[in-house]
């Protein structure tokens, strides 16, 4: 029976650390948050931000931007905060409205300030190892490996989805540390070789958001399964990965909730952090 891998005790200790790092400062971080409209599904993400900051001795400072706000002026609010001396990090609530595309609004962010680690500077330093700011997501999945003590070199690590701000940041981590990377992404499962991958993986990191879609008796012998699904099924939040199944099976498996989650938050805090000191 696989270990739970939960998130909460290595994000308390990382922010012991961060809030030790705060108070080294000789200022106080600030960590300024964008959200576009009344945006039910950013505020969950937005308290758990403004907690996470404010007990780390980060001020987060929220501006709420009108509905109907164009991307032009959007672009330029952006820019008023990065010409602002005292704003060490921006981020931008997620979802926006369907005009504005998220993707190309990432590069306005001063490199600097992005406290997602998203933009194209920060994600095409991690070509080569020299990246400050990490992308959060793929940054709190590094953190969940680290715990479970394995090392990477040589092992064969799958990573099932292939987004911008996960699957593909993951993958060159991972290279960094000589994993044997796969990246599988709706291609492969249209092709009917997902199954045959995921039964390879020593390592196994799910990022697709698709309740069932990692069957539990693919998983491979005392695997780390890493599950950064998030699904809604009525009131229930479950991952990717068929979790009973899977754990009879691996060695270690992150729980959801409760696995990447509460990294993911602690991660932007220690991108703010960095940005700070420089
Ligand atoms: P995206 O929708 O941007 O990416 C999903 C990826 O999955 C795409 O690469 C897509 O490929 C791929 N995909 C879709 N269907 C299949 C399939 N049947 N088989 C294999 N691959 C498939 O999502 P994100 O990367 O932003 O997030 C992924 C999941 O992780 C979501 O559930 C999200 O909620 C969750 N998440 C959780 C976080 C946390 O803190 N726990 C943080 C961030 C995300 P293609 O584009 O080619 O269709």
């Amino acid at each position: 029976m696989a270990k739970l891998l939960e998130g909460k005790p290595i994000a308390q200790g990382l922010k012991e650390s961060l809030k030790y790092q705060v108070q080294c400062l000789n200022i106080k971080p600030v960590l300024a948050s964008i959200q576009v409209g009344e945006n039910a599904g950013a505020v969950s993400y937005v308290k758990s931000q403004r907690q996470a900051a404010e007990n780390l001795g980060i001020v987060y400072q929220m501006y709420k931007l009108a509905d109907e706000i164009t991307k032009e002026e959007l672009v330029s609010f952006i820019q008023e905060l990065n010409s602002d001396t005292s704003v060490h990090g921006i981020i931008i609530q997620m979802p926006l409205p369907s005009r504005i595309d998220y993707k190309s609004l990432s590069q306005f962010i001063l490199p600097e300030k992005d406290a997602e680690g998203i933009h194209p500077v920060n994600i095409g330093k991690i070509l080569f190892g020299q990246s400050k700011v990490l992308p959060c997501t793929p940054a709190a999945v590094m953190e969940l490996l680290k715990e479970t003590g394995i090392d990477l070199y040589g092992k064969e690590v799958v990573v099932v989805g292939h987004s911008e701000i996960v699957g593909k940041p993951l993958a060159l981590l991972l290279l960094d540390k000589f994993a044997t990377v796969t990246i599988c992404h709706i291609g492969t499962s249209q092709a009917g070789k997902l199954e045959e991958h995921v039964r390879q993986a020593e390592v196994l990191i799910v990022a697709v958001g698709k309740a069932g879609l990692i069957k539990g008796e693919w998983i491979k012998d005392s695997a780390v399964v890493i599950d950064v699904g998030i699904n809604r099924i009525g009131d229930k939040i479950v991952g990717d990965v068929e979790f009973e199944e899977a754990a009879k099976r691996a060695s270690w498996i992150t729980p959801v909730p409760g696995g990447v989650g509460p990294l993911t938050v602690v991660m932007l805090m220690r991108n703010v952090v960095e940005a700070a000191k420089l």
